[in-house]
């Protein structure tokens, strides 16, 4: 008989698997579970649909059902895993109020994240939405629409809370945005923060932080600092993994419950797998476990997922944390350790900030660009970088993840050969001049 995979989650951390564990196996049976409507969509795409940069819904879908139906794979819609019975290899599924169980030899857990929704008064309120899945942007925007959403509160300042500051002001809504720290972007060091805070404000996002929530009522957010009216409020508080089912079965759980995997993405059941925002990764540089939901993360685990299933090895090494996104006019992207997390971890560190543009002075269209290296002072290995700066600037921390990976410190990489034309950048590109102004740094305080 036919051995039998079953997935449950139709996005990449599920469905990325199948193509790789049926090349290693070709006769595995595939069996997909998804509660939702949509499979292997692209979540990330949902500001720009919302800001009408994107038609349509079905214009995020990558693969449909009936494409990976197509293939072989049985996909079954509307049909959520209930349970896993790890002893009987059984998954149990719920579809229209009917409960079945289906067997297994390999059980793969791409079950996906949801948007943290705080304990507050009022949460429940039909005007909260949270962004996670392809049917919450359908909730989202007919809820828009049907309430002519012309005022819109985002509670949070993550990356997702921002992206969707600019996509209801695109849209011509009155936007607030209200952060509890005192900073938006946790992921960024405060001046460089402060940086994305002002194209916020530019861009006419009215921002409060250091301003707590503390509820929500019917035609309101109630902060700290008074009554914000909404019509529509979105949570950007950060994600947190789908786990659940996981937990109750007993597998073990990890960092923020987030499920752990070791480096070839088995959890600690023989058979079962697991990839993407339900589950833990380890951190590149500073060893520690994370959970980083990012769909570049994803995808690449369950590609190794797929593979080991499939028979081969392979492993995921880990996450620098790269991260990369247009706010308003402005770019922004990170990589490695912040100053704080370099702390954290234990490091010495020290950062050097450098203002350069991002084509040659004199080219039309330049703009200026801030780079942040943040550097360990014993060795000079780069440690983590962050950039804000106009178009064209941000593309440039892969430069930074790649230093990173490979243990470059900066004295190596101010002698990387980077291109250079002037439409593209000074003759010096920023990351270099970010490495030599880091290295002076170095050299003057050994003297
Ligand atoms: C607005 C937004 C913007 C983003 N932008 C970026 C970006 O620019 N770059 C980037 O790298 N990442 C971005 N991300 C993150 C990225 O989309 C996620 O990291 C990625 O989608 C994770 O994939 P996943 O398959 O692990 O989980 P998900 O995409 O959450 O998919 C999990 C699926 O599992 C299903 N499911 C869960 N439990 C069950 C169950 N019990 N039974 C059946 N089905 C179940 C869910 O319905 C869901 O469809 C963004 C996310 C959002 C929300």
């Amino acid at each position: 008989m036919a051995e039998r995979l079953v997935v449950v989650g139709g996005d990449p951390g599920g469905m990325g698997a199948i193509s790789q564990a049926r090349r290693g196996k070709p006769d595995l049976e595939v069996i997909a579970f998804e509660r939702g409507r949509w499979t292997s969509y692209s979540a990330c795409g949902i500001p720009y649909l919302v800001a009408g940069q994107v038609e349509s819904l079905e214009r995020l879908v990558s693969r449909s059902p009936d494409e990976f139906r197509a293939t072989g794979v049985d996909v079954r819609m509307g049909h959520e895993v209930t349970a896993l019975d790890l002893d009987a290899r059984q998954v149990e599924v719920r579809h229209d109020g009917r409960t079945y169980r289906e067997g297994f030899d390999y059980l793969l857990l791409g079950t996906g994240g949801h948007p943290i929704r705080p304990d507050l008064p009022g949460i429940d309120r039909p005007l909260v939405h949270g962004v996670q899945t392809l049917d919450d942007a359908a909730d989202l925007l007919l809820h828009a629409e049907q309430a002519h959403a012309s005022r819109v509160a985002i509670v949070g300042g993550g990356y997702i809370g921002l992206e969707m500051a600019e996509a209801f002001t695109m849209r011509g809504a009155d936007v607030t945005l209200t952060e509890q720290a005192p900073q938006v972007m946790g992921t960024l060091d405060p001046d460089m923060a402060a940086l994305v805070q002002e194209a916020l404000v530019r861009f006419g996002v009215e921002v409060h932080v250091g301003c707590e929530v503390e509820g929500f009522e019917d035609d309101a957010v109630i902060t700290a600092a008074g009554r914000q009216e909404a019509d529509l409020v979105v949570l950007g508080l950060g994600v947190a993994p789908n786990s659940a089912l996981a937990g109750q079965s007993g597998l073990e759980l990890g960092v923020r419950e987030a499920i752990r995997v070791d480096r070839r993405q088995r959890t600690s059941a023989e058979g079962v797998w697991a990839a993407g925002d339900c589950c833990e990764s380890t951190h590149l540089v500073s060893g520690e476990k994370v959970h980083i939901a990012l769909g570049t993360v994803a995808n690449k685990q369950a590609r190794v997922a797929g593979l080991n299933i499939g028979g081969r090895y392979a492993t995921f090494p880990g996450v620098l944390g790269t991260a990369i996104s247009k706010i308003c006019a402005t770019e922004v992207a990170r990589t490695g350790l912040t100053t704080a997390e370099a702390e954290r971890a234990g490091f010495a560190s020290f950062a050097t900030v450098v203002e350069t543009t991002t084509r040659a002075g004199y080219f039309p269209g330049s703009e200026s660009m801030t780079t942040k290296f943040v550097v360990e002072a014993r060795t000079g290995r780069l440690l983590g970088a962050q950039i804000v700066g106009g178009s064209g600037s941000a593309k440039r921390i892969d430069a930074c993840a790649v230093a990173i990976s490979a243990g470059l410190a900066v004295d190596e990489i101010v002698d990387l050969d980077l291109a250079y034309a002037p439409p593209f950048s000074g003759v010096w590109d920023p990351v270099l001049v970010a490495a030599r102004a880091a290295l002076r740094q170095m050299e003057e305080e050994r003297r």
